[in-house]
Parts: structure tokens; sequence; C-alpha cells
């Protein structure tokens, strides 16, 4: 590889600790569905997997060492991350995985990595920034559009209103889009500094972005799925993610260079 030759930016992409049976003792796995990379890899970044860990502190590390950071899908978020007791319907939850990408996203925003959150990652996002969530729309919400679907996840089962002058309206190039979508949970408050950036006709939150931020924006859908992750939205999402992230290694190696020797 020579010295300008690597152009792909490093994404961490964060994991999902699933128990596995295992003869008689149980393990744990660090793993993350292939879309996620695949949709990195797709658009000329290099997917790192960045494991849980039971040191918080170590997100700041990762951090410090990747150009992007992309947040996945996967449980729910513990209510006890924004002052809650848990509601009868909240499904499993992993208060491990919900400190650690907590960090990830704290330390991203402290210097301005470009972040893409993808259904929980979006939630976390939220989250980490003081907001909260809706532990399970059917009990909680007043919402018309089911946001449990019940086709293939690879196509579509609702449309969204994209908000227009918005970094999603830009990327999207489109005033609404058709959207997978299988979330029990959502936005309810949304955290100082981000701005609302589409919505189903119900009002449930469908995208967030900060437009302070050079790229910390989220969907609540899953473009990884959508038509195997080649649905043109998607494209379009990865592509502008990646293209921020590789924007990001530029200006921080100019930087490094740029500091008398
Ligand atoms: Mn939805």
């Amino acid at each position: 590889m020579g010295m300008h030759g690597d152009t792909r930016p490093f994404i961490g992409v964060s994991s999902w600790t699933r128990r596995v049976r295992s003869g008689v003792k149980d393990r744990f796995n660090e793993s993350v569905p292939r879309g996620y990379t695949q949709g990195v890899e797709g658009a000329s970044g290099l997917p790192v997997l960045l494991p849980n860990s039971d040191d918080a502190s170590l997100a700041r590390d990762y951090v410090a060492r990747v150009d992007g950071l992309l947040l996945t899908g996967g449980d729910d978020v513990h209510p006890r991350f924004y002052g809650e007791a848990p509601h009868p319907r909240i499904d499993l939850v992993d208060e491990r995985r919900d400190a650690f990408e907590i960090a990830l996203v704290r330390a991203a925003r402290e210097r301005t990595v470009p972040v893409l959150g993808i259904c929980r990652g979006l939630q976390i996002m939220n989250v980490a920034l003081g907001g909260d969530l809706y532990q399970d729309i059917p009990s909680q919400a007043e919402s018309a559009v089911g946001h449990a679907q019940k086709t293939l996840r690879e196509g579509p089962w609702h449309e969204v209103e994209i908000r227009p002058g918005t970094r999603l309206a830009e990327i999207l190039g489109e005033p609404r889009t058709a959207v997978n979508s299988y979330h029990h949970q959502a936005c309810r408050r949304v955290a100082e500094g981000l701005l609302v950036t589409a919505t189903t006709v119900d009002g449930i939150v469908e995208a967030v972005e900060d437009p302070g931020c050079p790229f910390f924006l989220a969907v609540q859908w899953h473009p990884e799925v959508l038509e195997g992750g080649k649905a043109a939205s998607s494209r379009k999402l990865f592509a502008a993610f990646v293209a921020a992230a590789r924007e990001f290694r530029l200006l921080s190696s100019k930087g490094r260079s740029a500091r008398p020797a």
C-alpha cells in the first residue's frame, strides 16, 4: 500500500453481545449483522468491529482511532439511562452495551467524528445527549402507523416525510421516502441540539441530526436491510456517511502533518 494509497476511512461499527448456547455453558459473542459492514464496505469504507467492553473508558480510545462511527441496531435501551423504571412491555436489554455505546457517542461528538445511527443507534444517540424514549410505542404513543413490520424486512412498510433544508433531505434528494420499520421504541423527548428530520404521519420520529456537527445523523429504519442494502436511499446514506469520514480523515491527517517536526 502506497503512502497515499489507502483512502478507505476506518469506520468503527458498534457490536451486539449475543448469548450463544454452547454445550453446558453459554458463550457471549460480540457480533454484528453483515448488512452493516457490507453497507460500509460498499461505500468504500473499512469497517472495524468495536466489541462492547466492561470498561467504558475504552470508548474514547476507539473513537480516537476511527474516522467514523456506525451505531447499529439491536435490543431495547434500558430506561435507567434516562431515569425511568422498565415498562412491563420492555423487551430484552443489555446495560453493558448501553453504557459502552453512550460513551462512544459522547466521545465521537467531542472529537466531531462523523456518526451514523441506525434504529437503536438513533435511540442511543438521543439518550446519550439527554433525550428519552417511548419504551413501547403501542402502549405509550398515539400511533396510527404500525411500526412493527408484518412483511419481509427487505421491502418498504411505511413512508417518512423528510424535513426540507436538512442534511438528510440533501442526501436523499426527495421529500419523502418509503422505508422498512421494525421497532417498538422511538424518540419521545428529543435531546437538545438534535433536529427531527423525518417523521411518519403519526408524528413518530424517524430521523434526527445535529445541524451543528459536520455529520451526526440517524435514521429509525434499516437501510442496511432495505432491498438487501441496495435501495437507492440506503446507498446514498452510506455514501454520505463514508464521504464525511473520509473528509474527517483527511482533515485530521493534515492537522497532524501541519504540526512542526
Ligand atoms: Mn417506523
